[in-house]
């Protein structure tokens, strides 16, 4: 879509990010020539059985638009709900704003869309008030779970984490699973991360309660199985052995698996978990991660039968998150055989022995299936099945989607986690978060996950500079969705 866009057009291009929702909205209307005060000549009443929603809703317009800000009061509203907790409603008219939702998170969601619509009035020379387009709209997501997964690697400034977070909210999902890459500042055990670990308790802290008052719940993440270097296996850099090699037994030789058979390597496992889970706030899930793994190749790991170790180790480690209120994530690579002719033209990742644990593992375990395809196959629209994770629900488990970039197949996957009842939608974006690619991300995963036809418009730069409206960003490096637009050492090498 063309970026020098009039008003009109704008606001178009905005109808699309409202979103997010609009599509998939039962009910959307607007009147894109007839924009009405949205300042402190106007009342917002919210209806929510919930009073901490107006409370809510007055403090975040103080927060943004200060003066300005548009009075709240509570009320009834007459707006018809979709079903659903999430659901909300919105009215914009010359009477001014109406906002229904059954619960905070409702009403937080009605507050987003106004925002992301909003431009400031016109003809002045600083922002004197806001306006909005009189429109009409009734909303509810496509899942109940909706998560962004971020890698928190050396290289990625913490400003970013906060932004990515704080941007996966307005985009109103209402969760992020949080993976350091050796960069969690464990107390407890402070060999495992890299020494310049900047993922502090205190800065975690910090994130989820930000998360908390936004509306998404921070969870943590450890690789318990596979990827235990906590670095891209193509570096062949280790957090741990690469500085403290006295903790080699607690891996595999090689260091990219945890030794599954030492007790030791259990024990720290939970001690970590524990820790982590503690710092963001004992949140009702805690990924374990469990990819890409090898084949156990220890002296004594091999001398018991590889699925039983796995089973033993993944078993012990979800039950110990069970004893904690929580509900253990795993990626679902490892549980199926590759050799497995029914996954063929998907990812999975297992032997036949860990292909066989299943249905020994734990009902309560959510499988996490990220399958990366954007096929020519699905080009056709050929693709809209995806049998592992239909396998994973048939076998009593609860599922979620995981696409990566494949924005094409976003929407079909959504629509088959609810076709089979399962539980979510988590967009992975590893190390691809800057830049279009982390627009094409989060533009498509939200559609998809509340239920519209995945588009690409303007919105993701306005919620991005929102977001950096909020955090009073100064630094040239927190703003746009790269660091630099040419690279460092161009005037030198050019
Ligand atoms: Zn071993």
């Amino acid at each position: 879509m063309n970026r020098m866009i009039g008003l009109v057009a704008a606001v178009a291009a905005l109808q699309m990010s409202v979103c997010l929702t609009a599509e998939a909205a039962q009910t959307f209307s607007w009147d894109k020539n007839n924009w009405v005060a949205f300042d402190d000549t106007v009342t917002a009443t919210v209806e929510c059985p919930d009073p901490a929603a107006a409370e809510w809703v007055k403090t975040h317009f103080a927060e943004w638009y200060g003066a300005h800000a548009p009075n709240v009061t509570g009320g009834t509203t007459g707006l018809a709900l979709q079903a659903g907790d999430e659901a909300y409603a919105a009215e914009v008219n010359a009477d001014g704003v109406k906002i229904h939702a059954r619960t905070l998170a409702g009403a937080r969601w009605a507050t987003y869309t106004l925002r992301q619509i909003a431009i400031a009035k016109r003809g002045t020379f600083k922002t004197e008030g806001m306006l909005l387009p009189t429109m009409k709209i009734s909303d509810a997501p496509h899942l109940p779970f909706r998560a962004i997964h971020f890698c928190w690697f050396p290289e990625v400034r913490p400003q970013q984490i906060e932004r990515a977070i704080r941007l996966a909210a307005l985009m109103k999902f209402n969760y992020a699973i949080i993976e350091p890459w050796g960069m969690y500042k464990s107390e407890k055990h402070p060999w495992w991360p890299w020494p310049q670990a900047n993922m502090t308790k205190a800065e975690v802290s910090r994130l989820v309660a930000i998360g908390k008052d936004i509306g998404i719940t921070l969870i943590p993440q450890i690789n318990c199985y596979g990827h235990a270097s906590s670095s891209r296996g193509c570096t062949i850099k280790h957090s741990a052995l690469d500085i403290h090699p006295e903790y080699e037994p607690l891996f595999e030789p090689g260091g990219w698996n945890w030794c599954l058979s030492n007790p030791e390597t259990q024990r720290v496992l939970r001690e970590l978990i524990a820790e982590m889970h503690e710092n963001f706030g004992n949140p009702p899930y805690f990924h374990i991660g469990c990819d890409e793994a090898e084949r156990q190749s220890c002296p004594e790991c091999v001398k018991t039968p590889n699925g039983e170790l796995v089973l033993k180790h993944i078993t012990g480690l979800a039950e110990f998150v069970k004893s904690r209120g929580a509900r253990a994530m795993m990626w679902h690579d490892m549980l199926l055989d590759r050799a497995d002719f029914r996954w063929k033209g998907f990812t999975v990742c297992g032997n036949k022995e860990t292909g066989a644990i299943l249905d020994k593992l734990p009902k309560d375990i959510i499988i996490c299936d990220w399958q990366y395809q954007d096929t020519a196959q699905h080009e056709k629209g050929a693709l809209t099945d995806w049998p592992t994770m239909t396998y994973f629900k048939e076998q009593g488990f609860s599922v979620a989607c995981c696409p990566w970039m494949n924005d094409k197949s976003m929407k079909p996957m959504a629509d088959h986690i609810v076709k089979i009842g399962g539980f979510g939608f988590i967009e992975t974006t590893w190390h691809h978060l800057r830049g279009s690619e982390w627009q094409k991300m989060y533009m498509g995963a939200a559609y998809a996950a509340w239920g519209s036809p995945v588009s690409h418009d303007v919105s993701f730069q306005r919620s991005l500079r929102l977001v950096g409206q909020d955090m009073k960003v100064t630094d040239y490096l927190d703003t746009g969705f790269l660091n630099y637009q040419v690279s460092p050492g161009w005037w030198v090498n050019n």
